[in-house]
């Protein structure tokens, strides 16, 4: 028998409930500075009452997902968007407690393949519970009110990284229970940051940017976790048809997506994302104080290996480089870096689109720059912004003073979601490589946000403008 579970949504929430529960959770709220009526916590009684015995799943035994008491027979109860995190529920994706586990999938994203592999070479204990004791944030996020809307977030859990203090009693009592969130803090070395300050384009202030180049930022990455009804109402499908097709495209990896309709969270084997901060994040929320960002998708052959194909590093650096600039005055500079390679098609399909846009008729041209990708993949394009607001409504943005980006699609997302933006900023022409020119001219002739730095692209200058010539070709 399938058990039900109370998916209630916040608009079901009473919202003076809601205000109770926001209220409760300090001193992790947003401003805790502002006076408020000191609320009594929950007894032991009542705790007893709210959190169940766990069972646990012996090492030996494979319970596989198509027979029935098997996989969630006895779910610990979701209702997503719920501001307490104790009624919300925990997320339960781990392995030790295969019946009481309310998410199909399984943690870290893509790399839980590897701890299989660690399991199968002896070199990890299946049964080894994480000690989280020392993991705690470094810096508080939340709660904010976005936290218990799903139209704002329903692709991350607002309180992965709480685990050890919203769900400590849990923890307490043997549960395992595994955080999708981590918070901490970094310096980091650009070679573009330490020539800014070299060439005076940046100033060191020995607090955000020290005189090396250094800059001091905080950060927190950050695991999928999807609310299946929301994500398909964003991508305005049923989420019947939403469950199929992954199962179909994944050639039946997660037959729970079909046979477990009631379970609602699938934490997706794909790859995360990671937030940096420049400033203080306690300003985010403030309309009134400057906050400069980007949301910047994976290029790791520009990004890290500084290929001259694209604009990606020059972009993401000049976006830091804007970030400090902010901190510097006073406010925030947030860069959103999203592991969706190649459009979210990977590195593979990536390479294969180069060598199609080199080797065409009449070589790489601004001209046919979005076809190529059609034709070697079917589809232009497949990261879908539609998810990616979430970390900034996990962050408590309303309102972004300077967006550094020039897509249609990241600004139509955001400011769908309820985020206001003021200033679109382009990469500046100068720092666009050499062989980026097609795309960079393609983009801009197709719409994409230019700003006067780029006008007068027009059909001419699209037919014109080309690529490196490899001589692919000829070999
Ligand atoms: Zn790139």
């Amino acid at each position: 028998m399938i058990p039900t579970i109370d998916h209630s949504s916040s608009a079901l929430v009473d919202e003076n409930e809601k205000n109770e529960v926001m209220e409760n959770l300090e001193p992790l709220a947003a401003k805790p500075s502002s006076p408020r009526p000191k609320k009594k916590s929950r007894t032991e009684k009542e705790k007893a009452e709210i959190i169940p015995e766990p069972e646990f799943t012996t090492v030996d035994h494979i319970p596989l997902t198509t027979h029935t008491d098997s996989f969630g027979s006895d779910p610990i109860p979701v209702s997503w968007s719920h501001p307490d995190p104790l009624i919300r529920g925990p997320v339960i994706c781990t392995v030790r407690h295969s019946a009481q586990r309310n998410a199909i999938g399984a943690h870290q994203g893509s790399y839980c393949i590897y701890t299989g592999l660690a399991v199968a070479a002896g070199k990890l204990d299946p049964d080894y519970v994480p000690d989280l004791r020392l993991t705690s944030p470094v810096f508080k996020i939340g709660p904010y009110p976005s936290w218990s809307d799903p139209k704002k977030i329903s692709a991350l859990d607002p309180f992965g990284h709480l685990t050890t203090t919203a769900y400590k009693d849990y923890l307490d009592k043997g549960w395992d229970i595994r955080p999708t969130i981590a918070v901490t803090k970094a310096h980091i070395d650009l070679p573009e940051c330490r020539e800014a300050v070299a060439t005076g384009r940046l100033k060191a202030d020995g607090k955000i940017l020290l005189p090396s180049g250094q800059s001091i930022c905080s950060k927190a990455a950050i695991e999928p976790v999807w609310y299946l009804p929301e994500i398909a109402r964003r991508f305005q499908t049923t989420e019947s048809n939403l469950r199929r097709s992954i199962f179909r495209m994944t050639n039946g990896m997660y037959p729970e997506l079909i046979t477990r309709p009631d379970i609602k969270i699938f934490l997706p084997p794909i790859g995360g994302l990671t937030i940096y901060i420049w400033g203080d994040p306690e300003t985010i929320p403030d309309e009134d104080i400057e906050l400069t960002c980007r949301v910047h998708d994976e290029c790791n052959g520009s990004d890290v290996f500084g290929s001259d194909i694209c604009t990606c590093r020059p972009y993401l650096t000049h976006a830091i480089e804007e970030c400090i600039r902010t901190a510097q005055n006073g406010g925030c500079g947030i860069v959103i870096y999203f592991r969706k390679e190649g459009r979210s098609l990977g590195e593979v399909t990536k390479y294969l689109v180069y060598n199609t846009r080199k080797r065409q008729e009449g070589g790489d041209s601004a001209e046919t720059y979005f076809n190529c990708t059609e034709q070697v993949a079917g589809v232009q394009d497949t990261r879908f912004q539609a998810l990616m607001p979430d970390p900034l409504h996990f962050l408590g943005v309303t309102k972004i003073h300077n967006f550094i980006s020039m897509s249609d699609m990241k600004y139509n997302a955001i400011v769908n979601s309820g985020i206001k933006i003021v200033n679109r900023i382009e990469i500046p022409p100068d720092m666009v490589p050499e062989d980026a020119q097609v795309e960079i001219t393609a983009k801009v002739f197709h719409g994409y946000n230019a700003g006067k730095a780029y006008q007068g692209i027009d059909a001419n200058t699209l037919k014109e403008t080309k690529g490196r010539d490899f001589g692919y070709n000829k070999e």
